[in-house]
C-alpha cells in the first residue's frame, strides 16, 4: 500500500477557485490555507472520537472476518457524516476516507486487500440523493491505498430506510436484496467492504455474505464510524 498522487495537495487550478470559495473544516468551518490537503484543522483533528481498535471479529456479522472502525459516531463526527449525506455535501468523503485511512495505518496489523468494494444503494435512493456516500468514500480509500474500486455488489430491492423499521423487519428486508452479478470479480479475492456507517451491522453482514457466496476467500469491513 502506497502514497499517491492524492496526498500531494491541492493543484493549480484548485487553489485558484479556493481564493474565490475558500476551503473550510469539515467540522468546524474554520477557513483553511489554500494549500491544505484534506479538509479540516489542527484543533479538530486533535479531538476526533477515535475508537482506537483494530479489525475485530464481530460475532453479530458472522460473514465478515474482520472489522475496522475508526471513530466512534458521536458529536463533530456524527455531525460530519449528517452533512455529507442528507446536506448534499459529498466532498465530505475525501476528508473522511483520509482520516479513516490514518487511523488504519496507526494499526500494526492490516491485511493485503485486493479489492475494495463500496456498499452499495439502490439505483432510486441513489438518484434523489445524486450519489452513494459509501462509493465516495470508497474511491478516495481506493486512491490513497492504490487499491483498485470496484462497485460489484447490486442492490436489488428497494428497501425501507432502516430507522422505520424493527430489527426483523430490517433483516427480512435485506434477506436477498444484495447480490454479485458477475462472481469472477469477486472469487478468490480478498475484499474490502467499505461504508459510511455501521450500526446493527446487518446490511454489511447481508453484502459480506453475499460476496462470500460468490467465492470472495476473505472479506474485511472498514467504516468511518461505529454507532
Ligand atoms: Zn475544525
Amino acid at each position: 500500500m502506497t502514497k499517491t498522487g492524492y496526498l500531494e495537495g491541492p493543484s493549480l487550478k484548485e487553489r485558484f477557485l479556493r481564493l474565490v470559495y475558500p476551503e473550510k473544516c469539515v467540522f468546524c468551518g474554520t477557513i483553511l490555507p489554500d494549500t491544505a490537503k484534506v479538509s479540516l484543522c489542527g484543533p479538530c483533528h486533535a479531538c476526533l472520537p477515535r475508537y482506537g481498535r483494530g479489525f475485530e471479529r464481530m460475532p453479530r456479522i458472522p460473514g465478515i472476518h474482520g472489522l475496522f472502525a475508526s471513530f466512534v459516531y458521536e458529536d463533530s463526527m456524527e455531525r460530519a457524516i449528517h452533512a455529507m449525506k442528507f446536506f448534499g455535501r459529498p466532498r465530505i468523503a475525501r476528508t473522511l476516507a483520509f482520516l479513516l485511512w490514518e487511523e488504519l495505518m496507526r494499526q500494526p496489523l492490516v491485511p493485503d486487500f485486493d479489492l475494495i468494494v463500496p456498499v452499495p444503494m439502490h439505483r432510486r435512493k441513489r438518484m434523489s440523493r445524486g450519489y452513494n456516500q459509501s462509493e465516495r468514500i470508497g474511491q478516495a480509500l481506493g486512491e490513497i491505498m492504490n487499491i483498485p474500486v470496484e462497485g460489484v455488489l447490486a442492490k436489488t430491492r428497494h428497501t425501507k430506510p432502516q430507522s422505520l423499521s424493527s430489527r426483523e423487519e430490517r433483516l427480512i428486508n435485506l434477506e436477498n436484496s444484495i447480490s454479485v452479478p458477475d462472481p469472477s470479480a469477486v472469487s478468490g479475492r480478498s475484499i474490502l467492504l467499505v461504508d459510511d456507517v455501521v450500526t446493527t451491522g446487518a446490511t454489511l453482514g447481508t453484502c459480506a455474505q453475499a460476496l462470500r457466496d460468490a467465492g470472495a476467500s476473505w472479506v474485511f469491513a472498514a467504516v468511518i464510524a461505529i454507532a
